[in-house]
């Protein structure tokens, strides 16, 4: 599980979040969502290890990471952006991680190859990403993201740069591969269908704080706000 305690994090004298308190299931996918500006970017971000709280703890099962730098917490990240290395092919981009940490490369071409299995891109190894679709691009990071077997995946807006189609099949089978790893995951989203659509929970933030976390049917039948109501499309 992740377990968010008491969670804070300012910029300067901007407080974005406080003493927040969220747990993720082991194995569950949670979404953060809500409206532009309310901190679900901040939050991911400190559970990945790019920002430092500026108060309370963070732990991954009973580990506290709150001090770790990203890399030591074994966590699989995917932006909105790819982000991926354009001068190398895709299985360069997929083993990149487990080259950085010194696996000889006969056991990274296996693992390689596994994942490359489980995202459905085996047949375009070779590859670079300029020669992609946006989708394919999309399931190469999922792969990267996923290389190293991280205990917990990240996900911030992975499917915004995708047309409407696409975005569609990537939702089911971003959710596919989560089901089929069981790890435990956190989307960031501002598309309620999205999160509706793809995770077990949901957790509404509005302006740095959460304010109703329930399952995608509880939420719906019964929004707790005028708020959560109105952000979902089913005002009272
Ligand atoms: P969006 O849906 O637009 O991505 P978000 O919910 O992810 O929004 P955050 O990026 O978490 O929002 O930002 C929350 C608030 O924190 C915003 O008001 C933003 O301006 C502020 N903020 C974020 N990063 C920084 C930073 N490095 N320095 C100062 N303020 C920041
Ligand atoms: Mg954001």
């Amino acid at each position: 599980r992740i377990l968010l305690d008491n969670f804070s994090k300012s910029f300067g004298s901007t407080k974005v979040i406080e003493n927040m308190n969220l747990e993720v299931a082991h194995g569950e996918m949670l979404a953060l969502l809500g409206p532009s500006g309310c901190g679900k970017s901040t939050t991911l971000f400190a559970v990945c290890g790019i920002h430092r709280p500026t108060g309370g703890r963070i732990l991954f099962g009973d580990r506290d990471v709150t001090d770790l730098p990203s890399q030591a917490r074994n966590v699989g990240v995917v932006f909105q952006s790819y982000a991926l290395y354009p001068h190398m092919t895709v299985a360069e981009n997929i083993g990149f991680p487990l080259k950085v940490k010194g696996t000889a490369s006969a056991d990274i071409r296996k693992e390689v190859d596994s994942i490359a299995g489980l995202v459905q891109i085996g047949n375009l190894m070779g590859r670079r990403p300029s020669e992609l679709s946006g989708g394919q691009q999309q399931r190469v990071a999922l792969a990267r993201a996923l290389i190293r077997k991280p205990d917990v995946l990240l996900l911030d807006e992975p499917l915004a740069n995708l047309d409407a189609k696409l975005r569609l099949e990537m939702r089911s089978e971003i959710r596919r591969i989560q089901r089929e790893t069981g790890i435990t995951a956190i989307l960031v989203t501002h598309d309620q269908v999205e999160a509706m659509s793809m995770c077990d929970r949901i957790a509404i933030m509005k302006e740095g704080e959460i304010v109703q976390i329930a399952t995608p049917a509880e939420m719906y039948n019964d929004p707790r706000t005028a708020f959560v109501a109105g952000f979902l499309g089913n005002p009272p």
